[in-house]
């Protein structure tokens, strides 16, 4: 494996902005075990976005539960936070359109006006 970087687990869920847990099919590499005749393990990794680049980090067994857990925290906020977007985004639809509705009112009653003194 490839280790230029040191790759941590994030420990908060705050620390998480885009992956998520996944599992792999492995092989272990030495040669009289299982894997190697096709058997292979399987193995839970992290992959987030760093700088534009995927990054894939093993999750240790001991670290497998507390580690899903505020990637599921993680995963609950950013719907959370596209959901309360999506909301303010149709608040403010209605909002312009309320106003349109406004203005095609007042200039009809300013017409109606300007029909009656005439
Ligand atoms: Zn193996």
């Amino acid at each position: 494996m490839q280790t230029k970087t040191a790759k941590v687990l994030p420990k908060t869920a705050g620390e998480i902005s885009s992956g998520g847990v996944y599992r792999q099919r492995v092989r272990c590499g030495k040669q009289n075990c299982k894997c190697a005749r096709g058997e292979t393990h399987s193995a839970l990794y992290f992959f987030t976005r760093c700088n534009g680049k995927l990054v894939k980090i093993y999750i240790r067994k001991p670290d497998v539960e507390s580690f899903t857990k505020i990637t599921n925290q993680a995963i609950a906020q950013r719907t959370q936070k596209r959901r309360s977007a999506k909301q303010s985004n149709e608040l403010l639809k209605h909002l312009r359109e309320s106003v349109r509705e406004y203005e095609q009112i007042s200039k009809l009653h300013k017409q109606n006006y300007n029909y009656e003194q005439s």
